[in-house]
């Protein structure tokens, strides 16, 4: 009932629009009642050849009837799915709202095609929530209430027929097949979900799954949950089938049960034999109304599950809050981290162990250290993804939790290992560091990361399409535009992490010259499991299993003969 509050809550803004197509779809269903309830009554008076000119009133309003059951409909389709896809379109900006300040924390037990799966499937199938579930009722108690009158003013037993078959069809076979089907909708869900994702695992590791010969596996588990699926289905088919027949029954056996008891109330004078065929026919036709009203339930419980799928996520409390109101520029730029201890759940072990150390400004500092150091998690907690309790991170004097995660993002440009290029052209990729950098602003920096001359070179210079992920550049040239997009936005502090890790010995000797160029000037947090390029940092932190093992500069480290020394020998020993 709160989830279905919630969503009726989020459609509140179109009530209106949803009110008229109501009015809408019941005026449709109305005029197909005046349709075949006037042209009964035509036919039968006309049988008695009654004046011509007698007829014309009930011949006029046939011809209304027939046209704006037409229109109307046309009017309530297009209104109807208006609501519904403005609907569905502010669903999925408040979503993605919603989404956003969540991750990466908050998203990381949630698989990408899940997420995809709500997003998408989840959101679609909300399409149902006002067209299947919440107008059809609201149509069928109005045009209830309209043949209701027109039989009681003749006679209450007629109208007392077809209140309890539409009852029965529209209540009782609802809730029958909400019995038969219970589950059901919520099973569709979750399986399509399931589905989702392993297809969206599938395509995104496509190669890892052909260069291991996993194709049949993959296939079989997609084929095995796409046949769980189609199982649910089927049995929503059946179920469906099951009820536009007993939709049919009830409306073919209203109108025999008024057909029966009218006859005798002809009979006996009390209503005139040419209203006999109306009244039958009144009866059958205001059973559209009521067709639909069967799968409500089945939708409702599809729509719902969705909607608590969605809430689930909107729900969810960022991992990091702000403290409140922007508190504005620091006057220097250094960092400094004290006692920093920090794991990622109550349950798990430390990650990071009373961590000390500081970074002047225009300072650079390495952190060094093996792969599962904990240097990423440094990175994470630095640009406030994640919130750290214990210790105290100063960036210019002032805790780093004061600021706005706006504030920070604004301060830090970050290179790491995995750019990610959006599929769009080179210049919407590097305007997302700046948006309303002008073009002097751009090329200044895709020259300052020496990338100008090929984006140039490009088709459409810095109109071109890069593809997804930005598969048509080399990984040299995505670091590039990654080294631009940092320049572009002119951070003051820089957060280096592994970016030149991945890339051959002769491209990441001159991405690191363009890396220098970038480091001018700037606060810079080198973050790297490697041992090149370290000369020219001025303080190097080695962290091993999340603790401080040894600071100082390269020189320092290597007299020393310690945990430095041993990963400078085997990195060594590896490249000889
Ligand atoms: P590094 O960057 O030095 O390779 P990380 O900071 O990525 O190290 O990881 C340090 C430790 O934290 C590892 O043991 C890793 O398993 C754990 N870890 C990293 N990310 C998460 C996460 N999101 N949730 C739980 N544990 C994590």
């Amino acid at each position: 009932m709160k989830t279905f509050l919630r969503l009726l809550r989020l459609m509140a803004p179109h009530w209106e629009m949803a009110l008229l197509a109501v009015l809408l779809g019941f005026c449709t269903i109305g005029s197909n009642v005046g349709l075949l309830a006037a042209s009964a009554y035509l036919i039968a008076w006309a049988a008695l050849h009654p004046p011509i000119l007698d007829l014309m009133t009930v011949t006029a309003s046939v011809r209304f009837f027939g046209i704006s059951r037409a229109v109307f409909r046309y009017l309530e389709r297009y209104f109807s799915h208006d609501v519904t896809f403005r609907l569905l379109s502010r669903i999925r900006v408040w979503f993605y709202q919603h989404l956003e300040p969540l991750a990466p924390a908050g998203l990381m037990k949630y698989r990408s095609g899940d997420l995809l799966s709500r997003i998408v499937a989840d959101v679609e199938t909300l399409k149902n929530f006002y067209l299947r579930i919440l107008s059809p009722p609201l149509v069928a108690l109005l045009i209830l209430a309209l043949v209701f009158t027109l039989l009681a003013r003749f006679e209450m037993s007629l109208a007392y027929t077809l209140l309890f078959f539409f009852l029965l069809a529209g209540l009782a076979a609802p809730l029958g097949i909400k019995v038969l089907g219970s589950r059901l909708g919520q099973q569709t869900v979750e399986v399509r979900a399931r589905l989702h994702a392993h297809l969206v695992d599938s395509i995104q590791g496509m190669t890892e799954i052909v260069a291991f010969g996993q194709e049949d596996r993959q296939q079989t588990l997609v084929n095995h949950v796409s046949k769980q699926l189609l199982g649910l289905q089927g049995k929503m088919s059946v179920i469906s089938g099951l009820s536009s027949s007993l939709t049919g029954l009830s409306m073919n056996l209203a109108m025999w049960t008024v057909l029966v008891l009218a006859i005798p109330l002809v009979d006996s004078g009390q209503i005139k034999g040419i209203y006999l065929a109306m009244l039958a026919l009144a009866t059958l036709s205001s059973f559209e109304a009521v067709a639909p009203l069967p799968l409500t339930f089945p939708y409702l419980a599809e729509s719902l599950a969705a909607a608590r799928r969605l809430f689930e996520i909107s729900d969810a409390r960022p991992e990091v809050q702000d403290a409140g109101s922007l508190i504005g520029k620091p006057d220097r730029y250094n960092l400094e981290v004290t006692g920093v201890s920090f794991r990622y759940d109550d349950e798990s072990s430390w990650v990071l162990k009373d961590l000390d150390f500081n970074l002047p400004q225009g300072g650079r500092v390495a952190v060094v250290g093996p792969s599962g150091a904990g240097k990423s998690t440094l990175v994470n907690l630095l640009l406030r993804f994640w919130e750290y309790h214990q210790g105290s991170i100063r960036l210019g004097g002032r805790e780093l939790k004061a600021y706005n995660q706006e504030e920070i993002r604004h301060l830090i440009g970050v290179v790491t290992q995995r750019t990610h290029l959006f599929n769009a052209t080179v210049r919407e990729n590097l305007l997302l560091a700046k948006p309303d950098a002008t073009q002097e602003e751009m090329i200044r920096a895709a020259k300052g990361a020496r990338i100008h001359a090929f984006i140039e070179s490009l088709p459409q210079g810095y109109d071109t399409y890069i593809g997804e992920g930005g598969f048509k550049l080399s990984g040299g040239q995505r670091q590039r535009l990654s080294i631009a997009r940092a320049l572009l936005k002119n951070a003051p502090i820089l957060i280096l992490d592994e970016a030149t890790a991945g890339l051959d010995a002769v491209t990441e000797k001159e991405i690191m010259e363009d890396i220098y160029n970038l480091m001018k000037g700037r606060t810079t947090l080198v973050i790297t499991h490697r041992m090149a390029g370290l000369a020219i940092i001025d303080q190097i932190v080695v962290l091993n299993q999340g603790q401080v093992v040894e600071q100082g500069t390269q020189e320092e480290l290597l007299h020393q003969q310690g945990f430095f020394r041993k990963m400078w020998d085997l990195s060594r020993q590896v490249l000889t």
